[in-house]
């Protein structure tokens, strides 16, 4: 199982393959990993076993490491944790950053943002289209429309924890980029469009 990978000057780490969307636009329909890695797991891997794959690493070479994953990575919150607190420890010069569809405080129940303060220092969030409906046309969430509001909450909440916060869309027919933006501008956070084939 792929759980640590280099993509340029980033190391990606594979935490789940679960997610609480099913994106039309997912990567995870039309092929079984990315840059040559094998992403879906028979198993996920523990707090044990992500450490030991950073190990293996030079960790300081690389610009960021990168939550990403073939899946939601904020589903596993508390792996997530412990192996950010354990990157800072170690190497506290290195950045994190964390992809996310924004949905965590909806997964959980609970407001989670406080726990990444200090360990995450950029969060990207996938905001993919400018309101609730074409939000669950496009990316059929578990919380139906309710999804897209969560998000919304999920960045004001960031930005009180996380340095830096950016939200992104899809390039894509259909999605009003326009609008996508001026929410971003309305919530002062960075906007940044995806092409299709990028990651979140
Ligand atoms: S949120 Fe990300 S991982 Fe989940 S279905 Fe959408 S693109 Fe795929």
């Amino acid at each position: 199982m792929t759980i640590a990978y280099q993509i340029g000057d980033r190391l990606y780490l594979n935490l789940t393959n679960q997610c609480s969307n099913d994106c039309k636009f997912c990567i995870r329909r039309f092929q079984a990993g990315v840059g040559g890695y094998e992403l879906w797991f028979d198993q996920e891997p523990t707090v044990e076993e992500i450490i030991a794959e950073l190990n293996k690493e030079d960790i300081d070479h690389y610009q960021e490491v990168v939550y990403c994953g073939y899946g939601e990575p904020l589903i596993r919150v508390d792996v997530l944790v412990e192996t950010s607190k354990f990157l800072k420890e170690n190497y506290p010069e290195v950045k994190i950053r964390l992809n996310t569809n924004g949905q965590a405080n909806l997964i959980h129940q609970e407001n989670i943002a406080p726990r990444l303060e200090g360990l995450i220092d950029i969060i990207s969030i996938s905001l993919n289209t400018a309101d609730a409906r074409s939000y669950q046309e496009l990316c059929e969430s578990e919380f139906g429309e309710e999804a897209f509001v969560g998000i919304i909450e999920f960045i004001k909440e960031s930005k009180k924890f996380i340095p830096k916060v950016i939200v992104s869309v899809v390039d894509q027919a259909g999605v009003d980029v326009a609008a996508a933006r001026k929410i971003a501008e309305e919530l002062e956070v960075e906007f940044r469009v995806r092409s299709f084939s990028e990651d979140e």
